[in-house]
């Protein structure tokens, strides 16, 4: 167990250490933070707050895509004793002001291209005392001023087991999003469950193009990094041609991506017009990733493999990685990590054991297990038992070494005639035809009253998207699957509902489809 304050643990760490190293990198204008400045930065920022009013237990949320002031204001503001909600940057209003009601955040760090929507969505939930920015904006104070400030640092006494040090949101991927409680242990320890797998270091360059705000981007781009003297490359938003080019003009050797650039990287005829010669090593998590579909990327940017690792925002978030010195078995999500156990159920009796190689649902107990949803006293005894095991809602097997491959969530499974059919492993197949630009599976009701698996396909543009017709693409599926798996519906469409970390939105298809039978009906 790590106690101590996560920014003790990182950067309380690393600033004597690294101090005249580079620490962030915009990958936009060029300009650096050394890791003796963002040290600098972040103490500042919490005697700027503390100044303001701030005081511990304190939720502050911080709204903003990456930036420089992201890691500084998050840091400091747990200096300060806040507990930070982070949000998703391309929240609407109404989505900020619940998030802010249901934290009680009374502190918003934003950017000025969205101050407009933080201050309705301030208005909206009431309770925020100060809205401030990571820029500059008239009758607001910035963070970049707060570089400036005389005040005295606070002297906040946090007790790791149970002081809040981050309040994200889940993702909202399969309900309304839940405010996840995360200690500075829960961090903190995962942290250092992570990073003797994952070792870097001064000569390591990471691209930060996932978001900051999601517990993924937090850890991997940020924490475990800046822990280590490594140096991170900061892009605000996923755009192609941005990325391949910071990672030409930056010589980038670490990715950590999610499926959808995965894909792009696999399939984009532009990923060839750059020179990606620096890359060494490639991760993806946060959703299923086809083997196939890895192995076409790795090809492509010429590194030995893309891994993957394994979490949810509710374990702080990682319990398996496949570690940085080691390739793992195609389609493995990782190892699990150490001081962390594992069960995997049944998904016909949950009160039994599933055995040897077989899937079953995931559950585990460790120390970043999250201390509950804020608020949601039943929801949170739902997710974690008395013995302290947590129900992940994912299925999942072990193979005889210990690798564990994730086969989709519990809620997703089709049930076709009393088959299981997982969608992602339909996604894969379908993205593995070269026409096919993007792929979302579904189950829907047929005629018969059966629940059979529905394709919404993306075409590849140009002549081969062109052709491509409902009849080649399921029996491309059916070639490649057991017969009751067989794609049985099928539409094209302009492009798959994702939420900004990468998952596919199959809610939002479902709900489309609903919608329509209620017209046709
Ligand atoms: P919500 O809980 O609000 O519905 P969410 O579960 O998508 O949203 P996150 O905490 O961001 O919110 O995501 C965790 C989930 O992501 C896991 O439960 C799992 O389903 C999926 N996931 C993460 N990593 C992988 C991976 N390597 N392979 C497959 N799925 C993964
Ligand atoms: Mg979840």
């Amino acid at each position: 167990l790590v106690d101590e304050p996560i920014h003790d643990a990182v950067l309380g760490h690393s600033a004597g250490l690294y101090a005249e190293r580079t620490a962030l990198v915009d990958g936009v204008d060029g300009s650096t933070l050394t890791y003796a400045q963002l040290d600098a930065f972040t103490r500042r920022i919490a005697a700027a707050l503390a100044e303001a009013g701030l005081r511990k237990g304190d939720v502050l949320a911080l709204h903003s895509p990456n930036t420089l002031a992201f890691p500084a204001v998050f840091h400091g503001a747990t200096r300060a004793g806040a507990a930070v909600s982070t949000v998703h940057p391309l929240a609407t209003a109404e989505e900020l002001a619940r998030q802010l009601g249901d934290s009680g955040a009374r502190w918003i760090v934003t950017v000025s291209p969205l101050l407009e929507t933080a201050r309705q969505a301030a208005e909206r939930a009431g309770g925020v005392v100060e809205i401030f920015v990571c820029d500059h904006a008239e009758g607001h104070r910035s963070v970049l001023d707060m570089r400036g400030s005389t005040a005295p640092e606070p002297r906040v006494v946090i007790d790791p087991a149970h002081d809040l040090a981050a309040l994200p949101y889940s993702s909202g991927t399969t309900s309304m999003p839940k405010g996840v409680m995360l200690t500075h242990r829960n961090i903190a320890t995962n942290l250092a469950q992570l990073n003797p797998l994952m070792p870097a270091g001064p000569e390591d360059r990471l691209l930060a193009v996932l978001p900051f705000f999601h517990i993924y981007g937090l850890t991997a781009l940020i924490n475990a990094p800046l822990r280590q003297g490594a140096s991170v490359v900061v892009l605000p938003r996923f755009d192609l041609g941005q990325f391949l080019a910071a990672i030409e003009t930056h010589r980038v050797n670490v990715l950590y991506v999610a499926p959808p650039i995965v894909l792009a990287l696999a399939k984009h005829p532009d990923v060839d017009k750059y020179d990606l010669s620096s890359l060494e090593f490639v991760l993806s998590a946060a959703a299923p990733l086809d083997a196939e579909l890895a192995a076409a990327c790795a090809t492509r940017l010429n590194v030995p493999v893309v891994k993957q690792a394994y979490g949810m925002t509710e374990l702080s978030p990682g319990t398996h990685v496949v570690p940085r010195y080691e390739s793992g078995p195609p389609g493995a999500v990782g190892k699990l990590l150490p001081s962390t156990e594992m069960r995997v159920v049944s998904l016909e009796d949950p009160d039994r054991d599933a055995g040897a190689g077989e899937e079953g649902e995931l559950l585990f107990r460790g120390p970043q297990v999250m201390k509950g949803y804020l608020g949601r006293t039943g929801e949170t005894d739902a997710m974690i038992d008395a013995e302290g095991w947590l129900r992940t809602g994912d299925i999942g097997r072990v193979d005889a070494d210990g690798w564990l491959y994730v086969v989709d969530r519990v809620k997703e499974l089709i049930k076709y005639k009393g088959y299981q059919v997982a969608p992602a492993e339909l996604e894969a197949v379908l993205l593995t035809h070269p026409a096919v630009a993007d792929a979302a599976v579904i189950g829907v009701t047929d005629a018969e009253g059966n629940e059979v698996p529905k394709a919404f396909v993306v075409r590849q543009q140009g002549e081969a998207g062109e052709r491509l017709s409902e009849e080649d693409v399921m029996a491309y599926v059916a070639e490649r699957v057991s017969p009751y798996k067989k794609v049985r519906r099928l539409e094209f469409t302009a492009a798959v509902p994702r939420a900004l970390s990468g998952k596919i939105l199959r809610r939002e298809l479902r709900a489309a489809e609903a919608e329509k039978a209620r017209g046709e009906g």
